[in-house]
């Protein structure tokens, strides 16, 4: 198989599962994960370790982690908000964690109670934490784009938390459209300067479709040099303290999309897709993504 050229982050299983009322059992949840790593994702974030009262769906993470059957070059993340859960994830033999703050002071006293003076400080331990126990960290920018109760985030604002995370000792900066406000001629100009400053640390994308800018604001980003995004099977996702948010783009779409195009991502489109639709039958959810409705005859380019 040739390299991939774009690498996608598969967020189904944390941002996609954690908005559905039906509980998935984890025994179903790991063959999905052999479904996904079959279909040639590479990078897989599997749980979140927050409150099981607030996030019901999560409440499988310790077990996920210690049951799941590792593969070869893949890479299994979870998400954190707070010190308790990079305890629980050093606990549970996590390798990677996905630790961020909120671009939004508003959004960030709902997702987490504090301020965002209060999350940096929070974050920059909670980061030094996890890398003495060996654990690389992607460090997030959730709202980076705008917030629902602010409003336009000022660019600025993006700029410092991404040195600041970098001096935090960031493996990795991920920039979230986590209300789906951006749009391209924003993503150009943020990106642009964000790369900069990333300088050699990868800097991902993760999109939110909620204003259905999704596609073209990942092609912007990809024009300026963006070659790692996140996606979930059928267009899951969602933040519960958002209003009005909706799925991240889906990975069968942006498969599609860069197929289209030329461009690899060594994902099997229909091995998605019959993840997507099993979902969709178990959980009656609403999937907002396209293709994973459409035979893989009628989608191939
Ligand atoms: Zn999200």
């Amino acid at each position: 198989m040739t390299t991939p050229e774009v690498i996608l982050e598969e967020q189904g299983l944390r941002d996609g599962l954690q908005t559905l009322k039906t509980l998935i059992p984890t025994e179903k949840k790991l063959e999905w994960v052999d479904r996904l790593v079959a279909a040639g994702l590479r990078r897989i974030q599997l749980a979140s370790f927050v409150h099981p009262r607030l996030v019901p769906q999560m409440a499988d993470a310790e077990a996920l982690f210690q049951q799941l059957r590792k593969h070869q070059g893949v890479v299994y993340s979870a998400l954190v908000l707070n010190q308790k859960g990079v305890e629980r994830a050093i606990a549970a033999g996590v390798e990677h964690l996905a630790i961020s703050v909120s671009a939004s002071d508003t959004h960030s006293q709902k997702n987490t109670r504090m301020t965002l003076e209060e999350a940096k400080a929070d974050f920059r331990q909670n980061v030094q934490l996890a890398r003495a126990h060996g654990i690389r960290v992607r460090a997030g920018i959730q709202c980076a784009f705008g917030c629902r109760y602010e409003g336009a985030i000022p660019a600025e604002r993006v700029f410092d938390l991404i040195k600041h995370h970098l001096d935090a000792g960031a493996d990795e900066i991920a920039l979230a459209d986590s209300t789906g406000m951006a749009h391209p001629v924003q993503m150009r100009y943020l990106i642009s300067r964000a790369l900069e400053l990333c300088g050699p640390v990868p800097l991902a994308l993760h999109l939110h479709n909620t204003e259905n800018k999704g596609l073209a604001n990942l092609f912007a980003a990809y024009e300026v040099g963006v070659r790692q995004f996140d996606t979930a099977f059928g267009g899951l996702g969602g933040c519960p303290f958002i209003p009005g948010a909706t799925g991240n783009i889906a990975t069968e779409d942006t498969v599609h999309f860069f197929r289209q195009m030329g461009v690899e991502t060594g994902i099997d489109l229909e091995q998605v897709a019959a993840v997507s639709r099993e979902v969709e039958a178990m959980t009656h959810a609403h999937l907002s993504g396209a293709l994973y409705k459409i035979p893989a005859r009628v989608s191939a380019p």
